[in-house]
């Protein structure tokens, strides 16, 4: 991989000032860490917002240096800049939405011109730094415009994102005014990364449904250019928590930390007693107050337990300024008030309540210390916690009850799962998890241990970065079959000299673009221009070989000195002459297969049937695209079962599924066409999946041309129907 340049809201380290005076320090957390040895080793950059509102140049210019020194370069933002980008789009717009919150999702136009105008900075400070052929990985939700921005204005670029939060459901993120644009935001990425398979599924709905690009598993197929899709969980430095955790608690009693002291005497203090933790940011997606509700619950129904067990609750400091986050904090704190009023004692408090946060020495001991951890998210993107609690369990006993809404879950099997709107799903976990015997422990924890421990914070990074190059590749590979400047200048040669000539031409998406309605594709006039104008050249002949009815075809290019192949080669019109079907005796079959497709069109608004003469065809293309791909596959199966012992197939288009009969296709009809005849300049344009015949059956020496980004049999592409009209008219005035 060439120079990676990392770029993410924040730095791994933040400027502080005090006293007049800038201080560096390390920032915390999985993105930090994780990426930290690449970044030092790879010779990389970092580019974020340094965390200060710098108030002059001479103190930008301070900042930068300091920055420098840890290969990190600023985006300098204004005050009321980051209040509208940061608190404003991203922590009041994107953070909730992301989260399921609708409730709380802000939609301002003022929020939003911020939100460009940041990306925009980003952007241009990358482009000022970025050498060609650099790899760019942009991290999280303040930064979903930033990759395309960069790939409109440097294409050399390879660029990757990763989404460190939820993509939600489709149902929810279309409620964004400005979805489309997110989107297409994020589309100017090479590859995406996801912590989970729901959320690239999720994002993939949306872009089908919203932009219409095809998917073909995870590849989205844009007009010019292929996006992959990636699912990375992200892990921990599992190392750095093992190794800590072996440390704090090899320790001596007296040597212990304060902290560390206090939790001894605390377990110690009656026999059987357990500690069961919590930590999160103060934030209303981590589902504080529903977690308290339970173990008010738990109390209620399990009186044994009393003075017996206590939930310590770390709760960190948050998004303090926002007014959900200080009406969180006010409920969170009268719950934790009346249940301890309600069950404590003078020896006993139920919930032990920190809200600050802690240093790592003390969070491994909090970790390492405690029986039972309760993660009980409402939504969480990953949750780090949850994997750093069984990292530091270094003597593997340990529960971990862990929300089904969490990302992590769906790599952590061996723990508790919870609905955590459940209180008695919650209530009866915790019950669960303290009567747990020691093996059954042992057992869960070390399977999870050893699946967090491959997949650490540095296998994430690399498998990443991995993918990113080979997206590259792949890419490359793609790239190299596009018809350039010098294909063209090939083809043109080639068609000057040759003697005699033929065109194969499919219509819709290779001459025209596709419209809602198929009636609305008829020929403009560039079409007919284009037609006439290469057909006066005498050694070159014209085929138009289509999947539409030859009715169609008929009234759109009778009197054209271009002959007509329709309904994929069941029917010809030379030049001039009538049309030609094959000699079949007329289809009772359809009588069978007719109604069929009538109980899909019943079933998937939207969609139509198409009857030709040897085929039936039912079309989906202005129906729901997901409901209607998977009324396709159903169709499919629902009609092999009439196509035994009778001359059909199936073919499959673009949102068309085609029930004809057998041996009828392009490739067959054009291998007929040019049977008799001596080409020495062959051509074949198609964008459909059944073009690909054509490219098939064609000799090797002819040039097939695939429109669109699709996987293909052709030997060469081009973008888009606009590309394949250029192409032509370059044939055009030749002789
Ligand atoms: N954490 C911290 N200081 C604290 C408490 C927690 O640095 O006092 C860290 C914790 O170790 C974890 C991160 O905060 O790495 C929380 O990450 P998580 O994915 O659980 O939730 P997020 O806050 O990103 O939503």
């Amino acid at each position: 991989m060439d120079r990676l340049i990392i770029a993410s809201n924040r730095l791994p380290v933040s400027i502080q000032k005090s006293d007049e005076k800038l201080t560096v320090t390390p920032s915390a957390g999985g993105l930090a860490t994780g990426l930290k040895s690449y970044h030092k080793n790879n010779n990389s950059i970092w580019i974020g917002w340094p965390g200060i509102d710098a108030e002059s140049e001479d103190e930008k210019n301070a900042v930068s240096e300091l920055l420098s020194k840890e290969q990190c370069l600023p985006v300098f933002l204004e005050k009321e800049l980051v209040e509208n980008f940061y608190d404003g789009f991203s922590n009041a717009t994107l953070w909730p939405l992301f989260h399921y919150f609708t409730e709380y999702t802000e939609f301002k136009e003022r929020y939003w011109l911020a939100y460009n105008k940041v990306n925009e900075l980003f952007a241009q400070t990358i482009i000022e730094n970025a050498q060609e052929g650099d790899t760019v990985w942009v991290h999280d939700y303040q930064l979903l415009l930033l990759p395309n921005l960069l790939k409109a204005q440097r294409p050399d670029l390879n660029i990757g994102f990763f989404l460190h939060i939820p993509f939600p459901s489709y149902e929810v993120f279309r409620i964004l005014p400005w979805r489309e644009e997110i989107l297409k935001g994020l589309l100017g990425a090479d590859l995406i990364g996801f912590h989970t398979y729901d959320y690239a599924r999720h994002f993939i709905s949306s872009v089908k449904r919203l932009l219409g690009y095809d998917v073909d598993f995870n590849t989205i197929a844009l007009e010019n250019r292929q996006v992959f899709i990636d699912v990375f969980p992200m892990g921990i430095d599992y190392e750095k928590f093992e190794s800590k955790a072996l440390e704090v608690q090899s320790k001596p009693i007296q040597e212990r930390s304060k902290m560390h002291q206090d939790i001894d005497r605390f377990l110690m203090g009656m026999p059987d007693r357990k500690l069961i933790l919590s930590i999160d940011r103060l934030d209303y997606t981590k589902g504080i107050p529903e977690r308290i509700k339970a173990f008010k619950h738990f109390l209620t129904k399990h009186p044994e337990y009393k003075e017996k067990v206590s939930l310590l609750m770390l709760t960190v400091p948050s998004r303090v300024d926002v007014e959900q986050y200080q009406n969180l904090r006010s409920e969170v704190e009268e719950l934790v008030g009346s249940v301890n009023g309600k069950f404590g004692s003078l020896n006993w408090n139920p919930i032990i309540y920190f809200y600050r946060s802690l240093p790592f020495e003390n969070l491994i001991e909090l970790y390492s210390s405690s029986d039972i951890a309760l993660l009980t998210p409402l939504r969480d993107g990953m949750n780090l916690v949850a994997k750093e609690y069984l990292a530091s369990k270094t003597n593997h006993k340990g529960v971990l009850i862990l929300s089904e809404m969490a990302g992590a879950t769906k790599e952590l099997g061996e723990a508790i799962s919870v609905n955590p709107n459940n209180i008695q799903d919650v209530s009866d976990a915790i019950y669960k998890a303290l009567t747990m015997s020691v093996e059954e422990q042992s057992k869960g924890v070390t399977t999870m241990q050893k699946r967090i421990k491959r997949y650490d914070v540095h296998k994430w990074a690399s498998e990443f970065t991995n993918a990113l190059t080979n997206s590259q590749k792949k890419i490359a590979e793609h790239q190299a079959r596009k018809v350039s400047a010098k294909h063209l200048e090939q083809i043109k040669n080639d068609f000057i000299k040759a003697k005699q000539k033929v065109l194969f031409l499919d219509y819709d998406g290779t001459l025209q673009r596709f419209y809602g309605n198929p009636e609305d594709a008829k020929p403009d006039k560039e079409i007919y221009d284009l037609i006439d104008a290469l057909s006066l050249n005498k050694s070159t002949e014209l085929v138009i070989i289509s999947g539409r009815d030859k009715n169609t075809l008929h009234k759109w290019f009778d009197g054209k000195q271009v002959t007509l192949i329709a309904e994929h080669g069941a029917w010809i019109k030379h030049v001039n002459k009538d049309w030609k079907g094959r000699n079949k005796n007329q289809v009772k079959w359809k009588d069978n297969i007719r109604p069929i497709l009538e109980s899909y069109v019943d079933r998937t608004p939207g969609s139509l049937i198409e009857e030709k003469t040897y085929s039936l065809v039912w079309h989906y293309r202005k129906a729901d695209i997901e409901l209607g791909i998977l009324r396709a596959l159903e169709l499919k199966t629902d009609v092999s079962n009439f196509l035994l012992n009778q001359e059909l197939e199936i073919l499959e288009g673009s949102k068309v599924i085609e029930v004809k009969e057998t041996g009828i296709n392009k490739g067959t009809a054009a291998s007929e066409y040019i049977k008799d005849t001596d080409y020495d300049f062959i051509m074949a344009i198609g964008d459909d999946w059944t073009d690909e015949y054509l490219f098939r059956e064609l000799p090797e020496t002819a040039f097939t041309i695939k429109v669109g980004t699709n996987k293909s049999d052709a030997k060469y592409y081009v973008d888009n129907y606009l590309e394949v009209r250029s192409l032509l008219k370059k044939l055009i005035n030749t002789k």
